[in-house]
């Protein structure tokens, strides 16, 4: 294909599907300049649109109870009673069944980093704090968000309580962790 005639086809799939035409021109260049052979895989461009829906599974009441209670739930194991938050449907340990059991949602930073740089998705957020911590009544730590207005105050054995948005999706980002000293 001539110069002319690629032009014509980036614009021509470009109209069709939406896809930008620095993208066609990255991906199709060795195609359309004849750098592919005649027997080589032939590929054209196009795009799918996937709607679809994913399940928590075991873990729905979890997030259920996020969403609709405030509330966080751990997993207890029936047969070693360690309580796991995030929670599981069977003990790592005993390979038991657990039963969900109802937290304080209070707990202890066992460790924790303050984040200056980020994608441009989290950028109105800095400075944040990512930490791992511990609920009061569990045996795991699970990682979370903590905010504070004074991230300097933060650090491994700080006391956090759990927060809800007041908009809740059933999602993990629902809930987040304040320093207990100040609220
Ligand atoms: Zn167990």
């Amino acid at each position: 294909m001539n110069k002319a005639e690629r032009e014509k086809w980036y614009e021509y799939h470009s109209g069709k599907e939406g896809i930008p035409v620095e993208y066609l021109k990255r991906d199709f260049e060795d195609e359309l300049s004849g750098k592919n052979a005649m027997d080589d895989p032939l590929e054209i461009p196009d795009k799918m649109d996937v709607i679809y829906k994913y399940s928590y599974g075991q873990q729905s009441r979890f997030f259920r109870e996020l969403r609709e209670n405030k509330k966080i739930y751990g997993a207890k194991c029936n047969q070693c009673s360690k309580v796991y938050c995030p929670p599981r449907a069977t003990c790592s340990f005993c390979y038991e069944p657990t039963e969900w059991v109802p937290l304080e949602g209070t707990g202890i930073i066992t460790a924790c980093t303050v984040q200056y740089f980020t994608t441009s998705a989290f950028i109105k957020k800095l400075p944040f704090i990512c930490a791992y911590i511990k609920l009061d009544g569990t045996n795991f730590i699970m990682m979370t968000n903590i905010e504070a207005k004074d991230v300097s105050q933060i650090d491994v054995g700080t006391r956090v309580k759990a927060h809800f948005r007041e908009e809740r999706h059933g999602a993990i980002t629902d809930v987040y962790f304040k320093p207990i000293e100040q609220e």
